[in-house]
């Protein structure tokens, strides 16, 4: 049986960080400009704060300005709204990020929409989602972006390519299918509502799983020699039965790994494949944001 190739999401991080810490010691060098982040965390999100920590010590590496504001989770919205106004007219900061899931009652529609969309480094305000829709310029999710790039170092040229996207989130599933569709894939973009999930997947030339359900995806689901990209991340019980009486688990992805491994030309693994790559393209998107506002 054929084994798919395993992308190292993690090497194709460090790869990227590097590009972008290039390029900022250029514009620091030709231009005397500094890239800068800010995250906005409210409340206490566990899986929240190494995510955040990983963030603002990645982007000091790279070489940019970093500064994280942790706000109590009863701050009122009012609070919140004024601080990423203040984010917005400061001029060090390029990048505003508010890490969700917001604690309730704050309306993160209402939150997102006060985020000048030239530091929407995250891609979710309507302006960013209304230009990717129409094929225009601008800051788009990084994971998925993420993603596009590296089908695009993979394959090359993907005009044509049959595409199929599980999954409709704003964040990941919806501008998935628009980065592909711009890249020139035919798409499909399914959902839980979708008659015959298995059938409609095995007509994929890249298949990119996007649910937060584990191993959703059975080997049998995928057309042989299809490029996969497996974004879940699920907690499970560990296969060691003592190990998971003691409450120890595991990550797998939306994607049934040792199956697809067989059938698959290529395929991201959980942990260790799109992982570690949203990070670096946070980053690569606030070099973005800076180069754009600062007009170099
Ligand atoms: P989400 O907002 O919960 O969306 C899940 C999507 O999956 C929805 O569109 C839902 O359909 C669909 N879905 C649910 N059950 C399904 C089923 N049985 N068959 C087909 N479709 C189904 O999740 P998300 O934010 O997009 O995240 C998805 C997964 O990716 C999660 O595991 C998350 O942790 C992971 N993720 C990882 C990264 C990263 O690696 N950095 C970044 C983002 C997300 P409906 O719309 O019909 O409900």
């Amino acid at each position: 049986m054929a084994t798919a190739q395993v992308i190292d999401g993690k090497a194709y991080a460090d790869k990227v960080r590097a590009e972008v810490a290039r390029a900022v010691a250029e514009l620091k060098a030709k231009h005397g400009l500094t890239p800068g982040l800010a995250v906005v965390v409210v409340g206490e999100d566990p899986a929240s704060a190494v995510y955040v920590r990983h963030k603002g010590v990645q982007a000091l590496e790279v070489g940019m300005h970093s500064v994280t504001h942790r706000l109590p989770a009863e701050t009122p919205e009012a609070e919140l709204l004024a601080l990423v106004r203040q984010l917005n007219a400061d001029p060090a900061i390029h990048g505003i990020l508010v890490q969700m899931p917001l604690p309730k009652p704050l309306d993160a529609d209402r939150v997102i929409a006060e985020i000048d969309p030239r530091k929407d480094v995250d891609g979710l305000t309507l302006v960013n989602a209304g230009r990717l829709a129409s094929g225009l310029a601008g800051l788009f999710p990084c994971t998925p972006v993420g993603c596009l790039t590296l089908l695009k170092d993979l394959l090359g040229d993907l005009t044509g390519k049959r595409a199929v996207v599980v999954g409709r989130s704003n964040l990941m599933g919806k501008p998935m299918a628009a980065l592909l569709t711009a890249a020139d894939c035919t798409v499909t973009l399914a959902h839980s509502r979708t008659r015959d999930l298995a059938g409609v997947c095995l007509e994929a030339e890249i298949l990119v799983v996007a649910v937060g359900r584990p191993e959703l995806v059975k080997g049998d689901w995928i057309k042989p020699g299809a490029v996969v990209i497996d974004v879940g991340i699920n907690r499970v019980p560990s296969k060691d039965p003592q190990k998971a009486a003691e409450g120890k688990t595991r990550l797998v992805g939306d994607v049934a790994y040792g199956e697809a491994l067989e059938i698959a030309s290529a395929i991201t693994p959980v942990p260790g494949g799109v992982g570690p790559m949203t990070i670096a393209f946070l980053l690569k998107n606030t070099l973005k944001a800076c180069e754009a506002i600062e007009g170099v």
